[in-house]
């Protein structure tokens, strides 16, 4: 596979994606085996480059590395010369002069990663970019379901709550439409974008109809640093209507699983209970194939040769 940056999953294709996620198998075994396999980035460099928060991307792409030998840099804005007045190309100008050779983005404009990625000499990868794609996250949920479910195609997959600001839920829409499954999408119209009937999705403002035979069910944050405006009454109203409950899930199939990108709003999009089922509910799993994904994009993209000499 050759693949010069990872800036979304449109640019893959099912060969691609399969072969992605076979070689992040393997390193889920590795990872369980307790071993590493770290002469496989010696001498290479990965850049962190966070210009907004996280948690699970960021730590999982540091173990990711270091479980393979790269020397990990984290840089997050606060402490980078971009608070100083720097532009994003002016950092990547620095970063190219320090000859790294995977740059992880995650920026809150739609697009930097690509921007980026016409600078640089690094592979990038995009960790996150405003709410337009986070394609690892959608590699890592196809990775889990894959594993649980056996397959991923032919599934009838429910993607609940705020489609409309979710880079999560767009990732997933073009990956899961795209390997052949049957994506619908839940919430209320002020958070579904009126033309995403186009990705090839269903619709649905009803949690009843949208979760009927749903093999996966997936549960979004309410993005509400994305919202410009009051786009739900309240956190309350939100959870009577959407709020992934024992109840609401019976609705899905019998063996329906549940997920979760993280970071949960308890009480909002998910109750605890559905969260931390111990059969149904797929979220620490998540997190575990998050680690495994990103060694296999890692390693994918560090097969090339040096752009740099
Ligand atoms: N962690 C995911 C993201 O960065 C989902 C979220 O923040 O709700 O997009």
């Amino acid at each position: 596979m050759h693949l010069r940056h990872l800036l979304g999953i449109q640019g893959l294709n099912p060969v691609s994606v399969t072969a992605m996620l076979d070689l992040a198998e393997n390193y889920v075994l590795l990872n369980r085996s307790g071993k590493t396999q770290r002469d496989l980035l010696r001498g290479r460099t990965l850049i962190n480059l966070f210009f907004e928060d996280s948690t699970r991307t960021r730590t999982s792409f540091e173990l990711a590395g270091k479980r393979l030998g790269a020397d990990v840099i984290n840089m997050s804005v606060s402490t980078s010369s971009v608070s100083k007045g720097e532009t994003l190309l002016d950092t990547a100008a620095t970063l190219n002069a320090m000859n790294c050779d995977l740059l992880v983005v995650r920026h809150n404009q739609s697009g930097a990663p690509a921007l980026l990625a016409q600078k640089v000499d690094a592979a990038v990868i995009n960790a996150g970019d405003g709410m337009h794609e986070h394609p690892t996250q959608a590699l890592l949920d196809a990775l889990t379901i894959r594993r649980h479910k056996g397959r991923i195609a032919g599934l009838t997959i429910a993607i609940c709550g705020d489609i409309a600001h979710s880079r999560v839920a767009r990732s997933n829409l073009l990956l899961l439409t795209m390997m052949g499954n049957f994506v619908r999408v839940i919430g209320p119209p002020t958070l579904i974008p009126a033309e995403i009937a186009a990705l090839g999705v269903t619709v649905h403002h009803e949690m009843q109809e949208g979760l009927d035979g749903a093999d996966i069910v997936m549960a979004l944050r309410l993005q509400k640093e994305r919202m410009t405006k009051g786009l739900v009454p309240s956190a309350r109203e939100f959870f009577a209507f959407y709020g992934l409950s024992a109840e609401k899930l019976t609705f899905a199939k019998p063996d329906a699983l549940v997920m979760h990108p993280g970071p949960m709003n308890r009480g909002v999009e998910i109750d605890s209970e559905v969260a931390d089922h111990p059969t149904r509910s797929l979220i620490k799993e998540q997190v575990e194939m998050g680690v495994a994904v990103r060694m296999a994009v890692l390693d994918t993209l560090a097969r090339r040769p040096r752009w740099n000499g």
